[in-house]
C-alpha cells in the first residue's frame, strides 16, 4: 500500500516538475521574441530615423513601387480610353491576329494535293503532258511546283505554296483577315498619324527656322528646341505603320474581293479565264454557258467555307478550324449541304 502511495507522489512531482519546466521554457521564448522585437524595431529606427517620418510617408514608401508601374504603363495607354473601347480593343486584335497567323500558317503547310501518282480508279478528264499521268476534272499542272495541282487555283509567292483543293479555304481566309487587320489598324491608328504627321510638318518647319537663324547672325533670339531622335524616329515609325496599313488594306483588299467574286462563281483563278472563253465560244453559237461547278451563290459559300450547319458558321469561319473540304478533289460529286441538286457535272 506504501509503495503504491510512494508510485503516486512520484509521479505527481514529476508532473508538476514537468509543467514548470515547460512554463518557464515558454516564458524563455517569449522573452526571446520580445528582445528580439526591441533588438530589430531599435535597429530599423536608428537605420531609417527621419525626425519628418510618419504613418503617411512609411505608407507613401511602400505604394511607390505601384505609383511607378501605373505611371509607365499608363503613359503607353497615352489618354484614358473607356473599359469597353479597351475591351474591345483586346479581344478585336488579338482575334484579329490569331485568325490571321493560324491562316497563313496552315496556308504554307498544308499542301494543296496531288493527284496519285499511283493507277487509281480515278476518272481522268485529259493527260498532263508534263507529269504524264491522268489530269481529274479542276486539276492543272504548276511549272514552279511542277506537279498537277487538284482545283488549282494560282500559285502564291507570298505563301510559296500553290493554292489548290486542300488549302484554298485558308489562303482567301488569310487574305480576308489580313485586310479586315489593316483596315483596322489604319482606323484604330488615324488620330495619332495625324499627330505624328503634324509634328513631322513642325519639325520640318524648325530645321528651316534653323537655317535662317544660322544664314542672319543678326538673329541673337535662342532658337527653340528641335526633335530628339528618338522623338522624329517615333513619329516617322508611325507615319510609316499607317501607310503601310493603308497600302496593304488596298491592295489586298482588291485581291480579297476578286478572290470573293470567283468564290460567288463557284470557279478558280484558271477557270475564270477557260470559262470566259467558252461563255464566249457558246455565245457566237447562241448557247448559254454554265459552270457546272457552281451550286449558286449562297451555297458556293457553304462549300467554300465547308459550313454545313448554322453553329459551323462560328466554328468553322469565326474561329481557327482544320476541317477538311468537300470530297477529295478528285472527282466533283454532288456536296451533302447542298439542297437542290444541278444536272450532272461537265468537266473542264
Ligand atoms: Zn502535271
Ligand atoms: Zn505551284
Amino acid at each position: 500500500m506504501r509503495s503504491r502511495q510512494r508510485a503516486f507522489s512520484a509521479v505527481m512531482r514529476l508532473c508538476v516538475k514537468c509543467l514548470r519546466v515547460g512554463r518557464r521554457r515558454r516564458f524563455r521564448l517569449a522573452w526571446r521574441l520580445q528582445q528580439l522585437w526591441r533588438y530589430g524595431h531599435l535597429c530599423l529606427g536608428s537605420l531609417l530615423y527621419n525626425s519628418f517620418t510618419n504613418s503617411d510617408v512609411v505608407l507613401d514608401s511602400l505604394f511607390e513601387p505601384i505609383y511607378w508601374l501605373v505611371d509607365h504603363v499608363t503613359r503607353w495607354f497615352g489618354v484614358t480610353y473607356p473599359p469597353g473601347w479597351i475591351c474591345w480593343h483586346l479581344a478585336y486584335g488579338h482575334w484579329n491576329l490569331l485568325m490571321i497567323l493560324f491562316h497563313y500558317y496552315m496556308a504554307i503547310t498544308t499542301p494543296p494535293g496531288h493527284p496519285p501518282q499511283a493507277k487509281s480508279n480515278t476518272v481522268a478528264v485529259s493527260i498532263c503532258r508534263k507529269c504524264i499521268s491522268p489530269k481529274p476534272a479542276r486539276a492543272h499542272h504548276c511549272s514552279i511546283c511542277n506537279r498537277c495541282v487538284l482545283k488549282m487555283d494560282h500559285h502564291c509567292p507570298w505563301l510559296n505554296n500553290c493554292v489548290g483543293h486542300y488549302n484554298h479555304r485558308y489562303f482567301f481566309s488569310f487574305c480576308l483577315f489580313m485586310t479586315m487587320g489593316c483596315v483596322y489598324c489604319g482606323i484604330s491608328s488615324w488620330d495619332i498619324f495625324r499627330e505624328a504627321y503634324a509634328a513631322i510638318q513642325r519639325l520640318k518647319l524648325l530645321e528651316k527656322e534653323t537655317l535662317q537663324v544660322a544664314a542672319n547672325q543678326t538673329y541673337y533670339q535662342t532658337p527653340p528646341p528641335t526633335f530628339s531622335f528618338r522623338q522624329r524616329a517615333f513619329h516617322k515609325s508611325i507615319v510609316y505603320l499607317w501607310v503601310l496599313c493603308s497600302s496593304v488594306a488596298l491592295a489586298l483588299g482588291a485581291l480579297t474581293l476578286w478572290h470573293a467574286a470567283l468564290i460567288t462563281r463557284g470557279e478558280t483563278s484558271i477557270e475564270r479565264h477557260i470559262n470566259n472563253k467558252e461563255r464566249q465560244r457558246l455565245q457566237k453559237k447562241g448557247r448559254v454557258f454554265r459552270n457546272p461547278y457552281s451550286y449558286g451563290t449562297w451555297a458556293n459559300w457553304k462549300v467554300f467555307l465547308g459550313v454545313d450547319t448554322h453553329r459551323h458558321w462560328l466554328t468553322r469561319v469565326l474561329l481557327p478550324s482544320t476541317h477538311l473540304p468537300h470530297g477529295t478533289g478528285l472527282s466533283w460529286d454532288h456536296p451533302p449541304c447542298v439542297t437542290e441538286p444541278r444536272t450532272p457535272l461537265l468537266a473542264i
